[in-house]
């Protein structure tokens, strides 16, 4: 029997009405312990801070166990991050898995994971002063691990006029400062990122990745306990708080700011940096 792809079969209501499972049950996952992580923020002394230029970016080192406080101290304005084991930048955040283990935007007791053969545990949310928005009736939700970063690749592709400040060149720039190295050298470094503060989700009719106006306002943070020895790289978007447009000069634009808080020591008795993922690597052979 030939099949009409124009037509649904017969049967098409009963599919679409199987319920879903959840692709990666994570109640195996050992939970974060975000009590006694805040417990030691507590007992933290405010240490190295940088601010983060409208459209441009800044890094800074974050020793594992500290905490990395990334805040809006100005007005509305979204981030996009890349972290990196500050001692092996081959190391850097999974944004693709961390959104499949935890879903499309994450808040409090969510770790921020590390790509493959490593996969662990790079950071873990324990503060989230926007933890309150949840989701709103459109679908969004602040946060996300689904953009990738505003890029001019893309904008070519749309046709678009070249623009040097997007986050992905903000960050390519911020890396290779960061290391010594050259733009090409860090370029292949830059990867998917978390986006700190953007609200964002999919249109129900079309499937399509939207933005609104962030909720974030002056005051407002994202606390990042420092799992392993990492290297933030941090770029205020072209894009404001990304209610209009991004990739060009239009949105007004805010600083962001990264400080580092150093908990004191005995604070954290039972915490221990996670391993690298304890996979042979044999891949059936
Ligand atoms: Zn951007």
């Amino acid at each position: 029997m030939t099949r009409d792809p124009q037509h649904a079969p017969l049967d098409a209501d009963d599919r679409r009405a199987i319920a879903p499972v959840i692709c990666y049950p994570n109640d195996a996952l050992p939970p974060a312990d975000v009590e006694g992580y805040r417990a030691a923020m507590q007992t933290a002394a405010a240490g190295d801070g940088v601010t983060v230029p409208p459209r441009d970016a800044a890094s800074i080192l974050v020793p594992a166990g500290s905490i990395l406080r990334i805040g809006c101290p100005e007005g509305p304005q979204v981030g996009d991050l890349n972290l990196f084991n500050a001692n092996n930048l081959n190391e850097r955040f999974f944004s693709g898995k961390t959104r499949a283990i935890h879903g499309t935007h994450v808040t409090v007791g969510h770790r921020l994971w590390s790509n493959f053969p490593y996969l662990r545990p790079m950071a873990t949310v324990i503060n989230d002063t926007l933890e309150w928005y949840g989701a709103d009736e459109f679908g969004g939700r602040v946060h996300d691990v689904i953009g990738t970063r505003c890029d001019p690749y893309t904008g070519r592709a749309l046709g678009g006029p070249d623009y040097h400040y997007c986050c992905h060149s903000n960050l390519t720039r911020a890396l290779a400062d960061d290391q010594g190295i050259e733009l090409e050298q860090a370029e292949p470094y830059v990867h998917d990122v978390l986006n700190v503060f953007m609200c964002t989700g999919f249109t129900r009719d079309t499937g399509q990745y939207f933005m609104k106006a962030s909720p974030v306002r002056a005051g407002d943070y994202l606390d990042l306990f420092a799992e392993i020895d990492l290297l933030a790289v941090l770029s205020a978007c072209p894009g404001g708080d990304c209610s209009s447009e991004h990739s060009s000069d239009t949105a007004a634009c805010y600083p962001l700011s990264m400080q580092v808080f150093t908990p004191e020591k005995g604070a954290l008795p039972n915490w221990q940096s996670p391993p690298i993922n304890p996979y042979d690597r044999s891949h059936g052979r």
